[in-house]
Order: structure tokens, then sequence, then C-alpha cells
């Protein structure tokens, strides 16, 4: 439930009604801006009478939400969240920010060169996968603690923050000692023990989109971490299932304009796991900073031919430069900076 409140209630009368709200068990989401006071009132709010509300001469205005999500839901907080990774700002008007890197760690030698053609090439961020959310129990797996250990070294050597993905609970602590953005996987959007668990980190959460997770459950998903106190999500457009076999995932940049009118939160795009094709990814790249993106996140390889994992979507860095280099060019169109 939303109460917007008059312009001229007195801080007594807000406080008031706060404590009122807080003895009903009720928690309170409050904004004040110079022009408005609005509460959000998160719970099950069917037994509050709107009509005693409206008795209320400071009340402006009462709105029921039908949406189940409530800290991520733009009516709670109409600015746009801006996520800080180390001083480098991701959401509202901030440069759209660009992640490079491998899909996994492989070495700490090839890590360091895939790394620094990222920075030269332009990009604010280090991805790379060091527990890998393989199809085959077969298929390599990461390299585990040394990998991170490795992206520490390039964040040391570049400047680059780094991103990787946690797959389990009993990881949390090393990650909150190595790295810069937790990346939550599609395969674990709804793991929800593990979506609590990262709501209590102090890091920023990248949360794809599951698989064949509508855009609602995605954003209930966000829902879960901000509910344990961790309010820094970053959503990750990635490619969904569909009967489409061109390409590995179908792209929905649909999800960016509705993400931003539905939450404050930011929203960045990979568009490598969305085709699976490096010749695809350069178009999809400009179209997601054209539809309003505020950053990717893009494989790259210093030799696809041979990487451990997802070779064939992976770009070289002179490609990767060349999507930066031509990304600037549309951030520009739509008054943004890259
Ligand atoms: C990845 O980023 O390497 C990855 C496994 O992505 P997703 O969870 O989107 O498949
Ligand atoms: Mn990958």
């Amino acid at each position: 439930m939303i109460i917007t409140m008059k312009k001229s209630t007195p801080q007594s009368e807000i406080e008031k009604l706060t404590r009122e709200f807080e003895d009903k068990g009720f928690s309170i989401c409050l904004i004040q801006g110079t022009d408005y006071n609005v509460f959000g009132i998160i719970g099950d709010t069917t037994s509050i009478d709107e009509r005693m509300l409206n008795g209320n001469a400071y009340v402006d205005n009462v709105t029921r939400i039908a949406a189940p999500y409530k800290k991520a839901n733009r009516l709670f907080h109409p600015e746009d969240t801006v996520v800080d990774v180390n001083g480098i700002k991701i959401g509202g008007q901030e440069k759209i920010v660009v992640i490079g890197g491998p899909c996994s760690v492989e070495g700490e030698e090839p890590l360091l060169e895939i790394a620094k053609g990222v920075k030269e090439a332009g990009g604010a961020m280090l991805r790379g996968g060091a527990y890998k959310p393989r199809t085959s129990p077969y298929a390599f797996q990461g390299l585990g603690t040394p990998g991170l250990q490795y992206m520490c070294k390039a964040r040391e050597l570049y400047g680059l923050p780094v991103v990787s993905e946690l797959m389990s609970e009993d990881k949390i602590d090393e990650f909150e000692e190595y790295v810069d953005v937790v990346q939550i996987g599609a395969r674990n959007m709804q793991n929800f023990s593990l979506l609590k668990a990262v709501g209590k980190m102090t890091k920023p959460v990248l949360l794809k989109r599951g698989l064949a997770n509508t855009i609602e459950e995605w954003i209930m998903s966000a829902e879960y971490i901000m509910a344990g106190g961790n309010e820094n999500v970053i959503f990750c457009e990635r490619g969904i299932r569909t009967f489409e076999k061109y390409t590995r995932n179908t792209l929905d940049l649909s999800v960016i304009p509705i993400i931003k009118e539905r939450t404050h939160l930011p929203i960045i795009i990979d568009p490598s796991h969305a085709t699976g094709n490096w010749k695809y990814v350069e178009s999809m790249s400009l179209a997601a900073i054209a539809a309003g993106a505020d950053g990717l996140i893009i494989e790259v390889h210093n030799c696809p031919e041979k990487a451990w994992s997802d070779g064939a979507q992976s770009l070289k860095v002179e490609r990767f430069q060349s999507v930066i280099e031509k990304g600037r060019k549309i951030a520009h169109v739509i008054g943004r900076d890259m």
C-alpha cells in the first residue's frame, strides 16, 4: 500500500503514523522529497481500512498495490537506484558499464592477458567464472578458489572490479572476500535459500533471468534478496528458452523498458549467452544500448577456439573494442555516456 501525504504534513504526524504501522507489524519504507512524503507499507495490508486513512487531513492519496513485490517496486521508490561498485556506478543516467571477460577462469596467465585486453578496450569491469554451472557433470567445473584469486590479481593490476558466479551458500565467505559483484546465474534464479543468503551479503548482486522465467518471477527473486537487506541488485537479461534454434536463447530486449517501468533497479544485457554466437553479439549489444540498458556483460577470450567453455559466443578483444566504440555512438544518441 502507498500513502501519499500532503506537502504540509508535520514531521510529528509522519512519525506518529510510522509508529502506528510499525506497532501493527508492518515494515515501512518512507520516501521524503521536497514536495512529497510517501509511505510504502510492506506486509499484508488487507487489514488496513482505507477509509480511516482517507479521514486523515494530511493524507493526499491511498493506493493499494497489486504487484507482489514491494522493495523492488518503482511506486515505492520513484528514483532510479544507482549501484556503486568500487566507485563504478550502474543505473540512473550514469555511464553505461561494459563488463568483459572469459566464461571460465582458465589460469592466471590467460586471465591476466584477457583482463589487460578488456581494460585497454575500455571495459569497466572483469567477469570470470570460478564455479561453473555446467549441464554435464563431466564438463570443466571451474578452478574454484584459485580462479577467484586470479581475478583479484587482475583487479590489482588493471583496476577492474570483478564479477563471478556464486553457486552455493558454503562459498559466501569466500565471495565476500574476493569478488566485487556476486553473480546469481540463470539456473539459480529461483534457488530461494541461496537468494536469502545473498540478501545478507554486503556485495552487490547481478541477478540473471532464469532460462524460462517470467519477468514477475524474476522481480520476485530480486525481492527475496532485497527483503534480506541487500538492496543493491542489478538485473541481467541473458536470453530465454523458446522454440527457436538458430540462437542459443532468445534475447528479450523488451524487458529493459518493463524493468525500468516496474522497478527502480538497473538492468544490463548479456548478449553472449543470449545468442550463443559471437557473430550476433555486436548487433544485440548496440540494440540493448539503444533500448536503454545500463550495461553489458560480454564474454571475451584471447583464443575463443580454445576456450574451456562458451568459446563460440566469446569475442576477441578487437571485436569487444569495436562493440564499445560503436556502442558509445549509440549511447550519445540517447543522451548517455559509455
Ligand atoms: C555465465 O555467465 O557464464 C553463465 C553461466 O550464465 P547463465 O547463468 O546466464 O547461463
Ligand atoms: Mn558462459
